[in-house]
C-alpha cells in the first residue's frame, strides 16, 4: 500500500475492488460508480484512485488526477444520455454533509432541478 491509498477509506477499497461498487466508468486516475443511495434516477460518485480526503486537497495534490475526475464525469453524463442536464456536487467537510472522507464529486441527473436553488 502506497501513501496514496487509505487502508481504512471505503472508496480506496472500492476502487481496489475489495468491496463491490456499480461500476460505469473508468479511466487510468479515476473510477465512477452508482451511488449506494441513488438521491436522483442518476447519481453516480466519480472518485480519483488516489486518496485524498476532499476534493480541495486533491486539488492541492494533482492537477492531474482534479482534471481527470472532471473530465470522467463529463464522460458519465455523456454516457448517462444527460450531457446537457446534469449536476454536480462537492461536500468539503461533516457540517456540508461529506460523509465519505475520500475525494468524490456527485453526478445527478433526471430531476428537474429547481431554478436558483442550491
Ligand atoms: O458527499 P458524501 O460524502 O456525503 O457522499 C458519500 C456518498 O457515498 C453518499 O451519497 C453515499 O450514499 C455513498 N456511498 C456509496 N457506497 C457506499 C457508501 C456510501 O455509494 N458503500
Amino acid at each position: 500500500m502506497t501513501s496514496q491509498t487509505s487502508s481504512d477509506c471505503l472508496f480506496c477499497k472500492i476502487v481496489a475492488g475489495e468491496i463491490p461498487g456499480d461500476r460505469v466508468a473508468e479511466s487510468e486516475r479515476s473510477i465512477a460508480f452508482r451511488d449506494i443511495k441513488p438521491a436522483a434516477p442518476v447519481h453516480v460518485l466519480v472518485v480519483p484512485r488516489r486518496h485524498e480526503p476532499t476534493v480541495g486537497a486533491l486539488a492541492a495534490a494533482s492537477d492531474v488526477d482534479l482534471a481527470d475526475v472532471f473530465r470522467l464525469a463529463a464522460q458519465v453524463a455523456d454516457q448517462e444520455g444527460v450531457p446537457d442536464a446534469y449536476r454536480m456536487i462537492v461536500n468539503t467537510g461533516s457540517a456540508a454533509g461529506q460523509t465519505v472522507f475520500h475525494a468524490h464529486v456527485h453526478v445527478l441527473a433526471g430531476v428537474a432541478f429547481t431554478e436558483g436553488r442550491m
